[in-house]
Protein backbone atom coordinates (compact mmCIF):
# COMPACT_ATOMS: atom_id res chain seq x y z
CA UNK A 1 0.00 0.00 0.00
CA UNK A 2 1.52 3.29 -0.47
CA UNK A 3 2.10 5.65 2.17
CA UNK A 4 0.48 8.44 0.54
CA UNK A 5 -1.64 8.74 -2.80
CA UNK A 6 -3.69 10.81 -4.96
CA UNK A 7 -6.36 10.09 -7.47
CA UNK A 8 -7.54 13.03 -10.06
CA UNK A 9 -7.01 15.48 -7.27
CA UNK A 10 -8.07 19.30 -8.22
CA UNK A 11 -8.32 22.15 -6.13
CA UNK A 12 -9.96 25.56 -7.33
CA UNK A 13 -10.09 28.49 -5.11
CA UNK A 14 -12.80 31.00 -5.68
CA UNK A 15 -12.78 34.64 -4.67
CA UNK A 16 -15.74 36.61 -6.00
CA UNK A 17 -15.70 35.92 -9.72
CA UNK A 18 -11.84 34.66 -9.72
CA UNK A 19 -11.04 31.28 -9.81
CA UNK A 20 -7.34 30.24 -9.80
CA UNK A 21 -6.82 26.22 -10.57
CA UNK A 22 -3.94 25.12 -8.49
CA UNK A 23 -3.74 21.90 -8.80
CA UNK A 24 -5.31 20.23 -11.64
CA UNK A 25 -6.08 16.24 -11.85
CA UNK A 26 -3.09 15.19 -10.05
CA UNK A 27 -2.25 11.15 -9.61
CA UNK A 28 0.27 10.57 -7.49
CA UNK A 29 1.52 7.21 -5.15
CA UNK A 30 3.97 7.99 -2.70
CA UNK A 31 5.81 4.38 -1.25
CA UNK A 32 6.68 3.91 1.92
CA UNK A 33 9.85 5.32 3.17
CA UNK A 34 11.04 7.29 0.21
CA UNK A 35 11.97 10.67 0.00
CA UNK A 36 9.69 11.84 -2.63
CA UNK A 37 10.31 16.14 -3.90
CA UNK A 38 7.69 18.18 -5.20
CA UNK A 39 10.02 20.05 -7.55
CA UNK A 40 8.36 23.36 -9.65
CA UNK A 41 8.44 26.58 -9.99
CA UNK A 42 6.73 29.73 -7.39
CA UNK A 43 2.76 29.26 -8.17
CA UNK A 44 2.55 25.78 -9.74
CA UNK A 45 0.65 24.18 -6.85
CA UNK A 46 3.32 22.74 -4.76
CA UNK A 47 2.10 24.10 -0.91
CA UNK A 48 -1.41 23.36 -2.07
CA UNK A 49 -0.65 19.91 -2.90
CA UNK A 50 0.72 19.22 0.53
CA UNK A 51 -2.10 21.48 2.56
CA UNK A 52 -4.11 18.57 0.64
CA UNK A 53 -2.86 15.96 1.92
CA UNK A 54 -1.94 17.21 5.57
CA UNK A 55 -5.49 18.08 5.44
CA UNK A 56 -5.23 22.07 5.77
CA UNK A 57 -7.05 21.77 2.67
CA UNK A 58 -9.38 19.66 1.15
CA UNK A 59 -9.66 18.87 -2.79
CA UNK A 60 -12.57 20.33 -4.98
CA UNK A 61 -12.30 16.96 -6.48
CA UNK A 62 -10.35 13.66 -6.19
CA UNK A 63 -9.37 11.60 -3.62
CA UNK A 64 -6.36 11.53 -1.26
CA UNK A 65 -5.07 8.41 1.02
CA UNK A 66 -3.15 7.81 3.78
CA UNK A 67 -1.97 4.08 4.03
CA UNK A 68 -4.81 3.34 1.68
CA UNK A 69 -7.60 4.82 3.37
CA UNK A 70 -9.55 7.62 2.28
CA UNK A 71 -8.86 10.65 4.55
CA UNK A 72 -11.63 13.41 2.89
CA UNK A 73 -12.79 15.38 5.61
CA UNK A 74 -10.25 14.41 8.27
CA UNK A 75 -8.92 17.44 10.80
CA UNK A 76 -4.85 17.85 9.98
CA UNK A 77 -3.95 16.86 13.68
CA UNK A 78 -6.05 13.14 13.15
CA UNK A 79 -4.12 12.64 10.10
CA UNK A 80 -0.64 10.34 10.37
CA UNK A 81 1.31 12.78 9.07
CA UNK A 82 3.42 16.09 10.30
CA UNK A 83 3.96 19.37 8.22
CA UNK A 84 7.72 21.26 8.51
CA UNK A 85 7.49 25.20 7.93
CA UNK A 86 9.70 27.55 6.37
CA UNK A 87 9.24 29.84 9.21
CA UNK A 88 10.32 27.09 12.12
CA UNK A 89 7.43 28.12 14.37
CA UNK A 90 9.58 27.51 17.43
CA UNK A 91 7.64 28.58 20.81
CA UNK A 92 10.36 31.52 21.43
CA UNK A 93 9.92 31.20 25.73
CA UNK A 94 10.32 27.57 25.79
CA UNK A 95 13.55 25.64 26.06
CA UNK A 96 14.62 23.91 22.57
CA UNK A 97 13.50 20.15 24.56
CA UNK A 98 10.64 22.00 26.33
CA UNK A 99 10.06 22.71 22.43
CA UNK A 100 10.20 19.20 21.19
CA UNK A 101 8.08 17.63 24.41
CA UNK A 102 5.23 19.81 23.52
CA UNK A 103 2.83 17.36 21.44
CA UNK A 104 3.94 14.57 23.39
CA UNK A 105 2.75 16.49 26.95
CA UNK A 106 -0.33 17.17 25.02
CA UNK A 107 -0.68 13.50 24.10
CA UNK A 108 -0.55 12.72 27.78
CA UNK A 109 2.61 10.99 27.37
CA UNK A 110 3.91 9.70 30.88
CA UNK A 111 6.94 12.00 31.63
CA UNK A 112 9.53 9.29 31.49
CA UNK A 113 9.03 8.45 27.92
CA UNK A 114 9.15 11.82 26.87
CA UNK A 115 12.37 12.95 28.39
CA UNK A 116 13.42 9.66 26.48
CA UNK A 117 12.08 10.59 23.22
CA UNK A 118 13.22 14.25 23.49
CA UNK A 119 17.03 13.05 24.24
CA UNK A 120 16.58 10.37 21.37
CA UNK A 121 15.35 13.17 18.71
CA UNK A 122 18.14 15.78 20.11
CA UNK A 123 20.86 13.09 19.53
CA UNK A 124 19.58 12.34 15.96
CA UNK A 125 19.49 16.24 15.01
CA UNK A 126 23.21 16.36 16.68
CA UNK A 127 21.74 18.96 19.34
CA UNK A 128 21.95 17.08 22.32
CA UNK A 129 23.87 19.62 23.86
CA UNK A 130 21.44 22.76 23.41
CA UNK A 131 18.33 21.14 25.50
CA UNK A 132 18.28 24.05 27.51
CA UNK A 133 18.71 26.62 24.98
CA UNK A 134 15.90 28.96 23.72
CA UNK A 135 15.64 29.22 20.26
CA UNK A 136 16.94 33.02 19.60
CA UNK A 137 20.34 31.06 21.29
CA UNK A 138 20.84 29.25 18.23
CA UNK A 139 21.61 29.49 14.69
CA UNK A 140 19.23 29.74 11.58
CA UNK A 141 20.01 25.86 10.96
CA UNK A 142 19.78 24.92 14.76
CA UNK A 143 16.53 26.21 15.48
CA UNK A 144 15.28 23.96 12.06
CA UNK A 145 16.88 20.92 13.51
CA UNK A 146 14.85 21.66 16.42
CA UNK A 147 11.26 22.09 14.02
CA UNK A 148 12.83 19.13 12.70
CA UNK A 149 12.95 17.19 15.80
CA UNK A 150 9.44 18.57 17.05
CA UNK A 151 8.14 17.33 14.27
CA UNK A 152 9.13 13.72 14.42
CA UNK A 153 9.16 12.99 18.03
CA UNK A 154 5.70 12.40 17.17
CA UNK A 155 6.11 9.31 15.18
CA UNK A 156 4.27 10.25 12.66
CA UNK A 157 4.05 7.82 9.05
CA UNK A 158 5.41 10.45 7.04
CA UNK A 159 6.53 14.14 7.18
CA UNK A 160 5.70 16.85 5.04
CA UNK A 161 8.16 19.62 4.44
CA UNK A 162 7.39 22.99 2.62
CA UNK A 163 10.51 24.52 1.04
CA UNK A 164 11.74 24.02 4.98
CA UNK A 165 15.71 25.74 4.23
CA UNK A 166 14.43 28.32 2.45
CA UNK A 167 15.80 30.60 4.78
CA UNK A 168 19.23 29.58 5.03
CA UNK A 169 22.19 30.30 3.07
CA UNK A 170 23.64 28.69 0.62
CA UNK A 171 26.37 27.05 2.58
CA UNK A 172 23.93 25.88 5.50
CA UNK A 173 20.96 24.79 2.85
CA UNK A 174 23.47 22.51 1.28
CA UNK A 175 25.03 20.86 4.51
CA UNK A 176 21.23 20.28 5.49
CA UNK A 177 20.33 18.79 2.45
CA UNK A 178 22.39 16.08 3.48
CA UNK A 179 21.78 16.18 7.26
CA UNK A 180 17.93 15.81 6.14
CA UNK A 181 18.97 12.99 3.95
CA UNK A 182 20.74 11.27 6.31
CA UNK A 183 17.98 11.53 9.14
CA UNK A 184 15.46 10.67 6.63
CA UNK A 185 17.42 7.39 6.30
CA UNK A 186 18.20 7.09 9.69
CA UNK A 187 13.99 6.91 10.79
CA UNK A 188 13.22 5.47 7.79
CA UNK A 189 9.86 7.56 7.72
CA UNK A 190 8.15 8.96 4.33
CA UNK A 191 9.49 12.24 3.34
CA UNK A 192 7.72 14.78 1.19
CA UNK A 193 9.35 17.12 0.52
CA UNK A 194 8.58 21.14 -1.55
CA UNK A 195 11.28 22.69 -3.19
CA UNK A 196 11.47 24.83 -6.22
CA UNK A 197 15.47 24.28 -6.09
CA UNK A 198 16.42 21.50 -8.88
CA UNK A 199 19.66 20.76 -7.11
CA UNK A 200 18.18 20.63 -3.86
CA UNK A 201 15.67 17.73 -5.26
CA UNK A 202 18.45 16.24 -7.56
CA UNK A 203 20.47 15.78 -4.39
CA UNK A 204 18.05 13.97 -1.84
CA UNK A 205 15.48 12.66 -3.22
CA UNK A 206 14.56 8.76 -4.12
CA UNK A 207 12.05 10.26 -6.91
CA UNK A 208 10.75 13.57 -7.70
CA UNK A 209 7.89 14.66 -9.47
CA UNK A 210 8.11 17.92 -11.64
CA UNK A 211 5.17 20.21 -11.23
CA UNK A 212 4.11 23.05 -13.83
CA UNK A 213 0.71 24.91 -13.74
CA UNK A 214 -0.94 22.59 -11.04
CA UNK A 215 0.04 19.40 -12.89
CA UNK A 216 2.76 17.07 -13.10
CA UNK A 217 4.51 16.96 -15.85
CA UNK A 218 7.10 14.20 -15.15
CA UNK A 219 7.30 11.77 -12.01
CA UNK A 220 10.78 9.74 -11.89
CA UNK A 221 13.94 9.20 -9.96
CA UNK A 222 16.40 12.06 -10.28
CA UNK A 223 18.82 10.48 -13.24
CA UNK A 224 15.66 9.38 -15.15
CA UNK A 225 14.41 13.18 -14.74
CA UNK A 226 17.93 14.89 -15.77
CA UNK A 227 18.71 12.09 -18.60
CA UNK A 228 15.59 11.72 -20.16
CA UNK A 229 13.48 14.72 -19.48
CA UNK A 230 9.95 13.82 -20.94
CA UNK A 231 8.78 17.53 -21.62
CA UNK A 232 10.33 20.84 -23.01
CA UNK A 233 9.50 22.33 -19.70
CA UNK A 234 11.23 19.70 -17.63
CA UNK A 235 13.98 20.06 -19.71
CA UNK A 236 14.54 23.77 -19.70
CA UNK A 237 13.89 23.91 -15.88
CA UNK A 238 16.20 20.63 -14.67
CA UNK A 239 19.86 21.41 -15.71
CA UNK A 240 20.99 23.45 -18.51
CA UNK A 241 19.66 22.17 -21.78
CA UNK A 242 20.72 23.56 -25.35
CA UNK A 243 17.75 23.63 -27.65
CA UNK A 244 17.90 23.24 -31.21
CA UNK A 245 14.63 23.44 -33.62
CA UNK A 246 14.91 22.56 -37.16
CA UNK A 247 12.65 21.20 -40.38
CA UNK A 248 13.08 17.34 -39.74
CA UNK A 249 13.60 14.30 -42.31
CA UNK A 250 12.80 10.44 -41.72
CA UNK A 251 15.80 8.29 -42.13
CA UNK A 252 14.74 5.48 -40.91
CA UNK A 253 12.11 3.92 -38.38
CA UNK A 254 14.36 4.75 -35.28
CA UNK A 255 15.84 7.85 -36.34
CA UNK A 256 15.54 11.40 -38.17
CA UNK A 257 17.82 14.23 -38.72
CA UNK A 258 17.68 18.26 -39.18
CA UNK A 259 19.91 19.14 -42.00
CA UNK A 260 22.14 22.28 -41.05
CA UNK A 261 23.85 22.17 -44.58
CA UNK A 262 27.72 22.02 -45.29
CA UNK A 263 28.27 18.92 -43.47
CA UNK A 264 26.11 19.51 -40.46
CA UNK A 265 23.58 17.48 -39.64
CA UNK A 266 21.33 16.76 -35.79
CA UNK A 267 20.61 13.35 -35.48
CA UNK A 268 17.93 11.89 -33.15
CA UNK A 269 16.34 8.41 -32.17
CA UNK A 270 13.02 8.67 -30.74
CA UNK A 271 11.22 12.41 -31.80
CA UNK A 272 8.81 12.94 -29.19
CA UNK A 273 8.28 16.80 -29.77
CA UNK A 274 7.36 16.45 -33.90
CA UNK A 275 5.26 19.34 -34.69
CA UNK A 276 4.32 21.65 -37.53
CA UNK A 277 7.06 23.82 -36.93
CA UNK A 278 9.50 21.22 -37.03
CA UNK A 279 11.56 19.31 -34.43
CA UNK A 280 12.75 20.50 -31.24
CA UNK A 281 16.10 18.98 -29.79
CA UNK A 282 17.51 19.38 -26.52
CA UNK A 283 21.23 18.01 -25.52
CA UNK A 284 22.82 18.56 -22.58
CA UNK A 285 26.15 20.69 -22.43
CA UNK A 286 28.04 17.69 -21.39
CA UNK A 287 26.81 15.71 -23.41
CA UNK A 288 28.39 17.32 -26.02
CA UNK A 289 32.33 16.53 -27.87
CA UNK A 290 34.38 19.80 -28.97
CA UNK A 291 37.17 19.35 -31.32
CA UNK A 292 38.94 20.02 -34.47
CA UNK A 293 38.23 17.21 -36.63
CA UNK A 294 35.15 16.24 -38.15
CA UNK A 295 32.64 14.03 -36.31
CA UNK A 296 31.84 10.57 -37.83
CA UNK A 297 28.49 11.40 -39.99
CA UNK A 298 26.56 8.88 -37.80
CA UNK A 299 26.80 11.22 -34.71
CA UNK A 300 25.41 15.08 -34.57
CA UNK A 301 27.58 17.17 -36.10
CA UNK A 302 27.34 20.90 -35.80
CA UNK A 303 29.87 23.58 -36.53
CA UNK A 304 30.84 27.13 -34.91
CA UNK A 305 32.89 29.55 -33.22
CA UNK A 306 33.86 29.46 -29.54
CA UNK A 307 32.19 32.99 -28.22
CA UNK A 308 33.51 32.03 -24.65
CA UNK A 309 35.68 29.89 -22.31
CA UNK A 310 35.22 29.50 -18.80
CA UNK A 311 37.53 27.74 -17.07
CA UNK A 312 36.49 25.93 -13.92
CA UNK A 313 38.79 23.57 -12.93
CA UNK A 314 37.36 19.92 -13.01
CA UNK A 315 35.11 21.46 -16.33
CA UNK A 316 35.79 24.29 -19.36
CA UNK A 317 32.15 25.40 -20.34
CA UNK A 318 31.96 26.99 -23.74
CA UNK A 319 29.61 28.93 -25.42
CA UNK A 320 30.26 28.08 -29.44
CA UNK A 321 27.92 30.48 -31.72
CA UNK A 322 26.37 27.86 -34.71
CA UNK A 323 25.77 29.05 -38.07
CA UNK A 324 22.29 30.18 -37.42
CA UNK A 325 23.19 32.17 -34.52
CA UNK A 326 22.24 29.51 -32.04
CA UNK A 327 24.90 29.27 -28.97
CA UNK A 328 25.32 26.08 -27.66
CA UNK A 329 26.36 25.74 -24.00
CA UNK A 330 29.32 22.60 -24.13
CA UNK A 331 30.75 21.51 -20.42
CA UNK A 332 34.07 19.28 -21.22
CA UNK A 333 36.12 17.90 -18.46
CA UNK A 334 39.56 18.70 -17.73
CA UNK A 335 42.47 16.18 -17.73
CA UNK A 336 45.69 16.37 -18.17
CA UNK A 337 45.71 15.81 -21.89
CA UNK A 338 42.59 17.26 -23.04
CA UNK A 339 42.16 20.84 -21.40
CA UNK A 340 42.30 24.23 -23.53
CA UNK A 341 40.76 22.47 -26.29
CA UNK A 342 40.18 25.44 -28.31
CA UNK A 343 40.30 29.16 -27.47
CA UNK A 344 38.18 32.16 -28.39
CA UNK A 345 37.90 33.07 -31.72
CA UNK A 346 38.27 29.51 -33.13
CA UNK A 347 36.18 27.60 -35.45
CA UNK A 348 35.29 23.88 -33.81
CA UNK A 349 33.00 20.46 -34.53
CA UNK A 350 30.41 19.90 -31.62
CA UNK A 351 29.33 16.35 -31.92
CA UNK A 352 27.20 13.75 -29.90
CA UNK A 353 25.42 10.54 -30.24
CA UNK A 354 21.47 10.67 -31.80
CA UNK A 355 20.44 9.34 -28.38
CA UNK A 356 21.06 12.38 -26.07
CA UNK A 357 18.97 14.14 -28.44
CA UNK A 358 15.92 14.21 -26.90
P1 LIG B 1 3.65 26.93 -4.91
O1 LIG B 1 3.69 26.41 -3.52
O2 LIG B 1 4.09 25.95 -5.93
O3 LIG B 1 4.38 28.25 -5.06
P2 LIG B 1 0.83 27.35 -4.37
O4 LIG B 1 0.25 26.01 -4.15
O5 LIG B 1 1.10 28.17 -3.16
O6 LIG B 1 2.11 27.24 -5.29
O7 LIG B 1 -0.17 28.19 -5.30
C1 LIG B 1 -0.66 27.71 -6.52
C2 LIG B 1 -1.63 28.73 -7.12
O8 LIG B 1 -2.78 28.84 -6.31
C3 LIG B 1 -1.04 30.12 -7.22
O9 LIG B 1 -1.53 30.73 -8.39
C4 LIG B 1 -1.61 30.81 -5.98
O10 LIG B 1 -1.73 32.20 -6.20
C5 LIG B 1 -2.96 30.16 -5.83
N1 LIG B 1 -3.42 30.08 -4.43
C6 LIG B 1 -2.79 29.42 -3.42
N2 LIG B 1 -3.48 29.53 -2.27
C7 LIG B 1 -4.56 30.29 -2.55
C8 LIG B 1 -5.68 30.77 -1.77
N3 LIG B 1 -5.81 30.47 -0.46
N4 LIG B 1 -6.61 31.52 -2.41
C9 LIG B 1 -6.50 31.82 -3.72
N5 LIG B 1 -5.48 31.40 -4.51
C10 LIG B 1 -4.53 30.65 -3.94
MG1 LIG C 1 4.77 27.16 -1.85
Amino acid sequence: VPAISLEKVSKTYRSGQVTTTAVESIDLEIRQGEFFSLLGPSGCGKTTTMRMIAGFEEPTSGVVRLSGKDVTGVPPNRRDVNMVFQSYALFPHMTVAENVAFGLKRKKVPAAEIRTRVAEMLELVELGDRAKYKPRQLSGGQQQRVALARALVNRPSALLLDEPLGALDLKLRQAMQLELKRIQREVGITFVYVTHDQSEALTMSDRIAVMNKGRIEQLGTPAQIYETPATRFVAGFIGTSNILTGTAQRVSDTLVRIDYGGDQHVLANTPQQMSDSGLVITVRPEKIRLGKDVPDANVSRIRGTVREVVYLGATTHYTVRTVDDTDIVVFQQNSSDASNLADHGDTVWLSWRPEHSY
